[in-house]
C-alpha cells in the first residue's frame, strides 16, 4: 500500500498543522490528494478539508482571463512578483479541462512563470489534467482553500478564454480580471463573448511603447461601449491599460482591484457573493458526487458512454437516457 493510502486521522491532523505551518511539501501534498478521484482519497481529502475549513476565507481571490497569447503567464509572473515585493503570498491555481486532451498544462506553467516560480512567498500548480470541467473547477475550488489554509493572501486562478471555464472560475473568486488585446476588434469579439458582463476588470494588454495609443484607443472604446451595457443601472467594470512585459499599470490594476474589492465590501456584496458561490459549490460538488458514485466502475462508466452515444445518434431523447441510466445506476 502506498504511503498516501495510509493516511490515518492522526496522519491527517498532522498534514493540517503542517500546511497551516506554511510547509511546502505538505501543500503539494494535500493538493494532490484533492486532486484525487479516487473514492478512499475522497474521505481522507474530506477530512483534511474540514480540518483546514477555519483557516480558510482571509485570501483575495482573484482570477484571470484572456485568450491564449493575451500575456496571461508573463502577466501573472511580473503582478505576482509585486505583490511578493509588497509582502504578499501569492498563490496561482489553473482551470484549464483541454489541459489532458493537449497533453500539458499551458495554464499556472512554471516555466512560463519564471519570476514567481522562484519565489518562497509564491506557489504555482496547473490545472488538475483530467476530467470534466465541472470536476476540475471542483478540485481548484479545494485546491484554493488549501493555500489559504496555507496562509497566502493572494489566490489566483488562472483560465483561458472559453466561455464555460470563464464562468466557472467567476463562480469562485471575489474579483474577476479579463485580459484583452489593443486591436483586432478583440473589444467587440469581448462584449460579443460575453465576457465583459462578468469582468468585474478589464485590463488591455501589451500597452507599451509603439503599442500604447492602440491599448488608449481600445480601452476607450471598450469604456464606452460598457458605459451603454450598464444603461446606468450598475457601475461599467473600470478599463485599463497595462503591459505585464514592461510591468507598466500593475500598481493601478493592484488599486483597482482593492478599489473594487473595498466597494463590495462597503455595500455588503462581499460575503453574499461569497454565500452565493458557497451555495453554487455545494449543487455542483453534489452532482459530481453523484454521478462520480453511481457510475464509479467500468461497467457504469460503459453503460454512461453508451446512453451518450444514443443520445448524440438521435436513439434515444436525453429524458429517456436519464431514466435508463437512473435504473442501471438502481435507483
Ligand atoms: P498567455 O498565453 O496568455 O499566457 O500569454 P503569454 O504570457 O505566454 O504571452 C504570449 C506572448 O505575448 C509571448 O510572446 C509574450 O512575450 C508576449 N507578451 C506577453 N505580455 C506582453 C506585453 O505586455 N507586451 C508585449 N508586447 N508582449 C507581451
Amino acid at each position: 500500500m502506498d504511503r498516501r493510502d495510509s493516511l490515518d486521522a492522526e496522519d491527517i491532523a498532522r498534514l493540517a498543522e503542517r500546511i497551516a505551518g506554511g510547509e511546502r511539501a505538505a501543500l503539494a501534498r494535500a493538493i494532490t490528494l484533492v486532486e484525487s478521484r479516487r473514492e478512499e482519497h475522497r474521505a481522507r481529502a474530506l477530512a483534511l478539508m474540514e480540518r483546514l475549513m477555519p483557516r480558510t476565507g482571509g485570501a483575495l481571490r482573484l482570477g484571470i482571463t484572456g485568450v491564449p497569447g493575451v500575456g496571461k503567464s508573463t502577466l501573472i509572473d511580473r503582478f505576482g512578483a509585486n505583490l511578493v515585493a509588497g509582502g504578499h503570498g501569492v498563490a496561482v491555481l489553473a482551470v484549464d479541462p483541454s489541459s489532458a486532451r493537449t497533453g500539458g498544462a499551458l495554464l499556472a506553467d512554471k516555466t512560463r512563470m519564471p519570476e514567481l516560480a522562484g519565489e518562497k512567498a509564491a506557489f504555482i500548480r496547473p490545472s488538475p489534467a483530467a476530467g470534466t470541467l465541472g470536476g476540475v473547477a471542483a478540485r481548484t475550488r479545494e485546491a484554493m482553500l488549501v493555500c489559504e489554509a496555507a496562509g497566502f493572501d493572494v489566490v489566483i486562478v488562472e483560465t483561458v478564454g472559453t466561455g464555460q471555464s470563464e464562468i466557472m472560475v467567476a463562480d469562485m473568486v471575489d474579483v474577476f480580471v479579463a485580459l484583452m488585446l489593443p486591436g483586432a476588434g478583440d473589444e467587440l469579439q469581448g462584449l460579443k463573448k460575453g465576457i465583459v458582463e462578468i469582468a468585474d476588470i478589464i485590463a488591455v494588454n501589451k500597452a507599451e511603447g509603439a503599442n500604447a495609443e492602440r491599448a488608449g484607443r481600445a480601452a476607450a472604446e471598450l469604456r464606452a461601449a460598457l458605459s451603454i451595457l450598464a444603461a446606468g443601472e450598475r457601475r461599467p467594470a473600470p478599463v485599463l491599460s497595462v503591459s505585464g512585459l514592461a510591468n507598466e499599470g500593475l500598481d493601478s490594476l493592484w488599486d483597482a482591484i482593492a478599489a473594487f474589492v473595498g466597494r463590495q465590501k462597503a455595500s455588503g456584496a462581499f460575503p453574499s457573493r461569497r454565500a452565493e458561490q458557497a451555495v453554487g459549490w455545494f449543487r455542483a460538488m453534489l452532482t459530481e458526487r453523484l454521478q462520480a458514485r453511481l457510475f464509479a466502475d467500468g461497467r457504469g462508466q460503459e453503460a454512461l458512454r453508451q446512453l451518450e452515444e444514443a443520445v448524440r445518434q438521435g436513439r434515444a431523447s436525453p429524458a429517456a437516457a436519464v431514466e435508463a441510466a437512473l435504473s442501471e445506476a438502481g435507483l
